[in-house]
């Protein structure tokens, strides 16, 4: 009998996930999918049944080879597992492609597959067109809509029973002080909920042995042993967490053993910082695309799968430790919620985690921090590949799906320049050498769009072809990962001058002017208000930026040295010459200012 290669790929993976937009229910959807993707998929592949062989499993997706004629039994047992623990909301699109005579179990990780590859990859495209269609759901009028999503019906919590352990008295007092005492909930958000439960209990076994003394070997070992033979039987299980935190600990991470994840999106409010607010970070490789249709063979697919997965992970497991610190984070005592008083609490949550992205929640203070971290890490590990980033800033009680389109859209920005500098590399011949990595950000105001392009073209960039043909771009975003630490030092450097918030917003101010004569007479005129080593400092940050744009002409040394036009430097390094363009990265300084400094924190602001 031949082999057929296999590809799943989980359908709606975001309409599972953030199907709702409860902390809550959005962990326990993503636990569901990656213990489904990492756990689940690979047991079932290396039963006696099926002994089908892994390629990869993560990010929500999968490939496997397997004799020909155990294929579909195979596929029909998966998508029964995932309707089975997600009460029917998630599904799996697959493609099966039979390989040619020949090829068998001896010589197939040494066999050229990449024709095959792209078959497989075609089919999957073709099938996920059309994903299987969710039935229609009875309408009878005695039914309760689920009180989380409102879309299901509701159903009795008994039916958990086989898979969750029932709540414990803390749990169930925690759930009667929330406004949802009296909810009723479809098999779906149940099924999410309590997966979250699960988490919760699985991360309070682990952490008592998260001794800095035990070893990563060790450790690891225990956590691997924190969940019983029976439990595994019913399907309770994790892969996210039980990843996360031997990766910390690896880092050295200083834990707590009585730590918790926040409660809900309300509990950043006991996270220091200004404003109230918190960010989302959402971090996807680049190009993972071109670079698994470049893969030949079987050993490389899952060689670079697993580098991706490892790399994202452990990029994220520094940032944390780099920035995430508990002990840095958490408010005094007295300013914390009930909540947090009876424990402490992650400064971070983690949203979503594989394969080539992560989405994860921070406070507001760290998240540029984190997205920078990230970012570099990755490249590290990575080498010959990078990830770009989106960071929503907002405040905490601003809607979750609002914010998702944001961030999405904050990173696709991201990602277009991205591909952009690529694309332009290539034509230079100089593609290995680029570095296309890219951080974008968003501070929610109450502006009207959650589209960042839209508002990037109504607030950020303006032209002027009447007089002189004339581009003004009030953002250097997004940054290049260098760029970024330069602009991050330099407000942290500021916050000891006292630039004052006041005059930091008349210069914001002035900046959105947008052109030669108001902005710029707006501009120095407050440049001459700040003290000699405050204007000082002020202009060279404009200038040093500029200096990043400009072309040297070794014939011609002045040539493109910028005019002062403060707050505007002169891009001369623009490709189109036909224009004049300036830019500049000082609202992008004041944007950021209350978030990045500590003088939002300490009442002085001499004016
Ligand atoms: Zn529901």
């Amino acid at each position: 009998m031949g082999l057929s290669l296999i590809a799943f790929d989980t359908d709606h993976i975001k309409q599972f996930v953030f199907g709702t937009s409860k902390l809550k229910e959005i962990r326990g959807a993503s636990s569901l999918l990656d213990y489904l993707n990492r756990r689940t998929m690979l047991e079932l592949a290396s039963s006696e049944k099926y002994k089908a062989v892994c390629i990869y499993a993560n990010g929500g997706a999968g490939q496997f080879y397997i004799e020909s004629d155990k294929a579909e039994a195979f596929i029909r047992g998966l998508q029964a597992e995932y309707r089975k623990l997600t009460g029917g909301a998630a599904s799996l699109s697959y493609a099966i492609h039979a390989l040619p005579e020949g090829v068998n179990r001896a010589n197939i990780e040494d066999t050229v597959l990449k024709a095959e590859f792209e078959l497989l990859d075609w089919k999957l495209q073709e099938n996920k067109q059309h994903p299987p269609s969710v039935l229609a759901l009875p309408s009878l009028p005695f039914m309760r809509h689920c009180s989380s999503c409102g879309v299901e019906y509701a159903c009795a919590d008994e039916i958990l029973e086989d898979v969750i352990s029932s709540k414990s008295r803390d749990e169930e007092d925690e759930e009667n002080n929330e406004e949802e005492a009296n909810g009723v909930y479809c098999e779906s958000c149940l099924r999410k909920r309590g997966q979250d439960r699960n988490v919760k209990r699985i991360i309070s076994k682990i952490l008592p042995e998260a001794d800095i003394s035990t070893s990563s070997e060790e450790f690891k070992r225990r956590v691997e042993g924190v969940v019983t033979t029976n439990e595994k039987k019913k399907g309770v299980g994790e892969a996210l967490w039980m990843r996360v935190l031997p990766g910390l600990h690896n880092q050295d991470y200083k834990f707590d053993v009585n730590i918790e994840r926040p409660a809900d999106f309300n509990e950043f409010a006991n996270f220091k910082g200004a404003k109230q607010y918190l960010a989302l970070v959402y971090a996807d490789a680049n190009n993972m695309g071109q670079a698994f249709a470049k893969c030949k063979t079987i050993p490389e697919k899952r060689k670079l799968a697993q580098a991706v997965d490892e790399a994202i992970l452990q990029a994220l497991c520094v940032a944390i430790n780099e920035h995430l610190q508990i002990e840095r984070h958490l408010k005094p005592e007295e300013q914390l919620t009930e909540e947090a008083r009876k424990h402490p609490i992650f400064p971070f949550d983690i949203l979503l985690l594989g394969g080539d992205d992560m989405l994860i929640a921070v406070p507001a203070s760290a998240a540029l921090d984190v997205a920078l971290s990230v970012t570099k890490k990755f490249h590290e590990l990575m080498s010959n590949h990078t990830l770009s980033v989106g960071v929503v800033l907002a405040p905490i009680r601003y809607p979750f799906g609002l914010l998702l389109d944001m961030v999405e859209s904050t990173l696709k920005f991201a990602k277009k320049a991205g591909s952009e500098a690529r694309a332009q590399a290539r034509t230079e011949g100089k593609e290995d050498k680029i570095d296309d990595s890219r951080i974008n950000f968003m501070v929610v105001t109450g502006s009207n769009s959650n589209d960042f392009e839209a508002i990037y073209d109504e607030t950020y960039y303006k032209r002027y072809k009447d007089y002189r043909k004339e581009k003004f771009y009030a953002t250097l975003r997004p940054y290049k990962p260098e760029d970024l630490g330069l602009l991050l030092d330099m407000i942290r450097e500021s916050d000891k001058k006292r630039l004052g918030r006041t005059k930091l917003h008349q210069l914001r101010e002035a900046v959105l002017k947008m052109n030669l004569t108001s902005s710029v007479y707006g501009g120095l005129a407050l440049l001459n208000h700040w003290r000699y080593e405050q204007r000082t400092y002020v202009a060279e940050q404009v200038y040093g930026f500029a200096n990043r744009y400009r072309l040297r002409d070794p014939e011609n040394p002045l040539h493109g040295y910028p005019r002062v036009v403060f707050p505007w430097f002169r891009d001369t390094s623009a490709s189109d010459k036909d224009w004049d363009v300036y830019r500049t990265s000082l609202l992008d300084f004041v944007e950021l200012y209350d978030f990045v400094t500590r003088e939002a924190e300490s009442s002085i602001d001499e004016n």
